[in-house]
Order: C-alpha cells, then structure tokens, then sequence
C-alpha cells in the first residue's frame, strides 16, 4: 500500500470513529446568505435565535435548544424562503 494510500485510509477510519462518538443530534435553523434579502421578518418574529450582525448579514445565534414554534413562524414569514432547519451532530 503506497505512502498516499495508507494516509488515505487512516483519515477516513478517523473521521468515521469522530462521526460515531457524535451520535446525538440536534436541529438548527440555518439562513441562506445568498439569499436572504435582510428584510429583518425573522429578527422580528424570532429575536432570541435571528440577529443582524455588524457586516449587515442575518446570524443564527448559537444557543442549546431552538424554539421550534418562533423558528417555524420565522421560517413561514420569511419572503423569499431563505430558512431551514438542518440536522447537526452535537
Ligand atoms: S426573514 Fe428571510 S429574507 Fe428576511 S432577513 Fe430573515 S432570513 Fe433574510
């Protein structure tokens, strides 16, 4: 097995024990950059999980738990559908 191979190899038995000790999951709301207009609905609707940043962009604030219902009425509200919610390993 060549240098390359063997590097290779090890790399993705590391990353495939990391991806088994992080089994639990959590949901967490995520904003398209590139599409979000900044109209400011979700930081109205959902102030404790959306805040405008200092460059002028829309931020998800990391917290523990999300509030499903505010992100979900945030997620409804929002124009152009720039939210989701994503499956994280924590
Ligand atoms: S509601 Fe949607 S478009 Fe408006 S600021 Fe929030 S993420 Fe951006």
């Amino acid at each position: 097995m060549s240098p390359i191979n063997r590097a290779s190899k090890i790399a993705s038995s590391m990353a495939a024990k990391s991806e088994k000790r992080s089994t639990n999951k959590m949901q967490v709301p995520i904003v398209e950059l590139s599409e979000c207009i900044v109209c400011g609905v979700c930081v109205e609707t959902c102030p404790q999980v959306f805040r405008l940043n200092d460059a002028g962009y829309i931020e998800v604030i990391e917290l523990a738990v999300y509030p499903e219902s505010d992100v979900n009425d945030a997620i409804k509200y929002c124009p152009v559908d720039c939210i989701h919610w994503d499956t994280q390993s924590v």
